[in-house]
């Protein structure tokens, strides 16, 4: 029996700060699997940052977003209905078919996940790609040691939630900025933090950093850019190491905004500073599981879920990352 699913798609390529507007919902009919072939219902999709990206028509690591097409991303479906021998009804799977409540495919790029082990959105985040982004971007390219300094921005998030909590497990202090002071006070009370910054209350950033960082800071966890890298560069130890991870604070920018201005610090301090794409790390997946399997079990590692319901709201889900309304990983719940 042919069913339908109603999914997002891009209406217009937003210019600066995403609108509802560039969005569009849509129905769509959704055939019935043929021959090994499975049908997908989607119970959870990710929003991410990365995403505000791929709405620029722009040569990049990943295709832009096409103007009529559905987007695109993480998802975690469960399969109704299967003629494929690889999978079968019950099944949940991660995909990045996500944007969309239903889809007909042949299973290229799924991948069973295990609800067994955590709930199966945990997939989507610190046991998914965000939570491998923290992990491979600060163990492989930040190098902790231990009693070293690790300051990490938009440090409540997805990914740098799991960055505060891994470099206390590598027996580091960790100095988190975050927009808010219930974020801060989750940071310190709950993950074990050692000191935060408000950078929306804090007055000048690099003072307040090195304030709360008197013995320099070792490695950056840059998730934000802008002031924030102006602030570590001026904090960082001789010898450390600033993991470019992400600049969010700039997605929107309508014009690029000039570099910091005391870049020349990568010099005098022979700083080393290295961006990563996730995907291109993905040899340390397995160990990651591995790890994080193990910390998530004995309780070493601790996150949250900021959840919308329902794809008509995925747009506004994907908006709040921008406004810092989201508190840990944005989700939205689908079917
Ligand atoms: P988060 O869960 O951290 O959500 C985004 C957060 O960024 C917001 O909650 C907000 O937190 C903060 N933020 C938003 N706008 C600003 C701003 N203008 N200035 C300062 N902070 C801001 O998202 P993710 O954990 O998914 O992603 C974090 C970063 O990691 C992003 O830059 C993303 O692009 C990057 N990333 C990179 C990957 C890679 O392969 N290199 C893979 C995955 C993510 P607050 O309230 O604290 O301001």
């Amino acid at each position: 029996m042919t069913t339908t699913s109603r999914e997002i798609r891009l209406k217009s390529r937003p210019a600066g700060f995403p609108e509802e507007d560039d969005f569009e919902l849509a129905e769509t009919p959704v055939p019935d699997p043929g021959a090994r072939e499975l049908l997908v219902e989607n119970r959870w999709m990710s929003v991410d940052p990365y995403m505000r990206g791929r709405m620029i028509e722009r040569k990049s690591y990943v295709p832009p977003f096409q103007i009529g097409e559905p987007l695109q991303g993480g998802a975690i479906g469960e399969v109704l209905a299967s003629r494929h021998d690889g999978f079968s009804a019950g099944d949940f799977v991660l995909s990045m078919n996500g944007w969309r409540e239903r889809f007909v495919c042949d299973g290229q790029g799924l991948t069973k996940v295990d609800p067994a082990l955590a709930p199966v959105q945990a997939y989507l985040g610190v046991l998914g790609m965000p939570g491998m982004t923290a992990y491979a971007g600060l163990l492989r390219i930040g190098e902790p040691k231990p009693g070293e300094t690790v300051f990490v921005s938009a440090a409540s998030g997805a990914v740098g939630a799991i960055v505060c909590q891994i470099a206390k497990l590598k027996g580091c202090r960790v100095i988190g900025s975050v927009g808010s002071a219930a974020k801060a006070a989750w940071l310190q009370g709950e993950l074990g933090v050692d000191a935060t910054l408000d950078y929306k209350t804090c007055g000048d950033l690099t003072a307040a950093l090195q304030a709360a960082a008197p013995d320099g800071v070792d490695v950056y966890f840059e998730n934000v850019g802008g002031e924030h890298l102006t602030a570590a560069l001026e904090a960082m130890n001789p010898f450390g190491r600033i993991v470019m991870c992400g600049m969010i604070a700039g997605y929107n920018d309508v014009e690029r905004r000039p570099g910091p201005p005391n870049l020349f610090h990568m010099i005098g301090k022979n700083l080393r500073m290295q961006g990563f794409i996730v995907t291109q790390l993905w040899d340390t997946h397995e160990a990651f599981l591995e790890d994080m399997s193990k910390w998530i079990a004995a309780g070493q590692v601790k996150w949250k879920e900021t959840v919308e319901h329902g794809i008509e709201n995925a747009p506004r889900a994907f908006m709040k990352l921008f406004t810092g309304e989201n508190f840990g990983k944005m989700l939205v719940k689908l079917t």
